[in-house]
Formats: C-alpha cells, sequence, structure tokens
C-alpha cells in the first residue's frame, strides 16, 4: 500500500486558543464534501494542494514541539474538512508523541469515519452550522446525513468536554430562534463548550 500524503494547503504557528488548546499550529488541508454560501477557503480549497508524508509534515512543524508539550497544544487540522485524511493521521500520530492533536469538522462524513477520528484526536471542533435540516442543505448545498448520529457518538466516546461547538448566525439562512433551537438540542447531549457567533458576510 502507498504511503498516506497529506493535501497541505498551508501551516500557521502559534496560534493561542483558537484552534484548539495551548500553542497550536493550524494544519489547513484541501478538499471539502459541503459547498457553504459563505465559505472563507473557498479559494484556498481550489489551490493545488502540495502533498507531503507523514514524516515530512512532522519536520515541518516539529519546531514547536517545546511549546506544543508545555502548553497541552499541537496540530489542528482544518482548511477544508479534517476527516477526509484518516490513513495519514494513523502515520503521523507515532510520530508526535506529547502532542494534541485537534480536527476542524463538519462531521458530514461517513460513521465509519467518525469511529476511526475518535481514535486518532483528542479533541474535536465541529462547525454544526445549523440542526434545521432544510436551513442547512440550503446553506451548505448538501443534507446533514450523519452529521447528527456522527455528533452523538463522538460525544459518547470522548465525552462533551473534547467537543468544541461553532453556532453561526447565518444571514439570510437562519436566525438567532434556529441558534437558540440548535444550542439547546446541542446542550441536551450535555455539550457545554459552544461559541455563537456571526457571519460577517461582505458584498
Ligand atoms: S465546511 Fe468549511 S471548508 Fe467546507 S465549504 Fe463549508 S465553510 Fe468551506
Amino acid at each position: 500500500m502507498s504511503e498516506p500524503k497529506y493535501p497541505l494547503l498551508g501551516l500557521s504557528r502559534h496560534r493561542m486558543e483558537i484552534d484548539g488548546e495551548g500553542v497550536t499550529t493550524l494544519v489547513a488541508g484541501a478538499g471539502c464534501p459541503l459547498s457553504c454560501a459563505y465559505c472563507i477557503n473557498k479559494n484556498a480549497l481550489r489551490q493545488a494542494p502540495s502533498y507531503v508524508t507523514a514524516a515530512e509534515l512532522y519536520e515541518k512543524t516539529r519546531i514547536d514541539d517545546l511549546y506544543f508539550r508545555a502548553t497541552g497544544g499541537g496540530l489542528c487540522f482544518g482548511g477544508g474538512e479534517s476527516l477526509l485524511h484518516l490513513d495519514f493521521y494513523e502515520s503521523l500520530r507515532p510520530l508526535c508523541p506529547g502532542w494534541r492533536f485537534t480536527a476542524e469538522t463538519c462531521l458530514n462524513v461517513s460513521p465509519g469515519a467518525v469511529r476511526r477520528a475518535a481514535a486518532a484526536f483528542d479533541t474535536f471542533i465541529v462547525d454544526i452550522k445549523t440542526l434545521d435540516p432544510a436551513i442547512y442543505e440550503g446553506y451548505t448545498g448538501k443534507a446533514p446525513g450523519p452529521v447528527w448520529e456522527n455528533l452523538k457518538y463522538l460525544v459518547g466516546a470522548l465525552g462533551p468536554e473534547a467537543i468544541h461547538l461553532r453556532v453561526p448566525l447565518i444571514p439570510g439562512y437562519n436566525d438567532e430562534a434556529d441558534q437558540d433551537r440548535s444550542e439547546a438540542a446541542l446542550r441536551k447531549l450535555g455539550l457545554t463548550r459552544i461559541e455563537r457567533f456571526s457571519y460577517v458576510v461582505r458584498g
């Protein structure tokens, strides 16, 4: 079997408490199953990535090894959909003992992928968007499918503390009442790390 490679779009070092806990390097990758109307990464997602092996990514990021281990930080995989590259993380993880692995994800991937991801990552930042299926599909271009079941699985596998939720106000698609309904349903699952914010739409 060929060595798994990651479609790297870029690295951003020394992100404090933005992309997970501690000092974190954001590792942006290509590819996403959704087409969100206000995606801020659309241009980046269209760029040709450079493909790196696990050893190559480790070499590029190990300069911050001490910071990662001293602060409980590590690598946060985002950009597009992080859970598209599970073979890669399984190769990378043994090279980086003591680093936190965080996944930024929409969870609109197969239940099998989420089960593997629960073993590969310590923390998840879930861009849930909305729990209203019609609003979700109108905004992302895709039905929510297994998102809710995947979230429930993660809560059971890792506990609510390991999961940070983003619940946006999406101008033209939802409203505060929709945010309230989404937040209430998430709290019923025991989730408390819920960030509400508004997308800024530039004309
Ligand atoms: S899930 Fe994120 S990366 Fe994918 S289209 Fe939506 S905003 Fe863009």
